[in-house]
């Protein structure tokens, strides 16, 4: 069943303020969905603390960035990394950029990011890195231009995290309730991960484990949403 566009713009703004009370989004950070019936579009919220996002803060754009509706309001200067996974990934449905305290040692070291537990088998088998420096040289770090979204698409290749140098995070999957279980489990792994080193060796699940423990079934996915929600202040 494909979820209609009113579902998705209420799930997109209770996604904003649900990532933002699990510690992942702070004052930055965005998280989008794509359109439901066209896919050439996706919704994203005009430039505010994800906290603050309702429904009415939400925009729809194309693939080129730009708001369908002409608007007075400040657009997220890193739309491109939303725009850009759209295009280049057909399946992928809601896209999430961010800097999590616990993300941001792994960027910020170059230490791979592994899943050291069941939850975070969401991880994927690989999360693979992109340095604005590879391909831009010296910039703010901060991804504006087309070509700096598309070259993160490509580094995020067919997986469903890609950790960016210096810089955060960005997190994909096939729905914005399957994201906020993506994004938050990745994180929390990422803490693990490091808290788990300090005290000794760490393993990681094996490839066998990953692929059986990361089929995402609808119920743990509602479970942790709806748990998500209780939460909330
Ligand atoms: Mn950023």
């Amino acid at each position: 069943m494909t979820a209609s566009l009113s579902d998705i713009r209420r799930d997109l703004a209770l996604a904003n303020r649900l990532l933002s009370n699990e510690g992942v989004l702070d004052a930055f950070g965005h998280v989008s969905a794509r359109h439901p019936e066209n896919p050439e579009r996706f919704l994203i919220s005009v430039s505010l603390a994800p906290i603050l996002v309702s429904e009415d803060d939400i925009v729809e754009c194309t693939l080129d960035g730009r708001p369908v509706e002409p608007t007075e309001r400040r657009l997220y200067s890193e739309g491109v990394i939303h725009s850009e996974i759209y295009r280049a990934r057909p399946e992928v449905q809601a896209v999430c950029h961010h800097h999590a305290p616990k993300i941001m040692p792994f960027c910020i070291s170059g230490e791979p990011l592994v899943p050291v537990s069941q939850l975070g088998a969401v991880i994927g088998t690989e999360a693979p890195f992109w340095d604005s420096q590879d391909e831009f040289g010296d910039t703010n770090l901060l991804l504006t231009r087309p070509e700096e979204g598309a070259s993160l698409a490509r580094a995020l290749g067919p997986h469903w995290i890609v950790l960016m140098r210096r810089h955060g995070a960005t997190v994909v999957a096939r729905g914005v309730r399957e994201l906020f279980f993506r994004t938050v489990h990745s994180a929390a792994n990422a803490g693990f991960q490091m808290e788990a080193k300090l005290l000794g060796h760490v393993d990681a699940l094996t490839p066998g484990e990953i692929e059986r423990a990361s089929q995402l079934r609808p119920d743990p996915i509602e479970r942790h949403w709806s748990y998500g929600l209780a939460r909330l202040p």
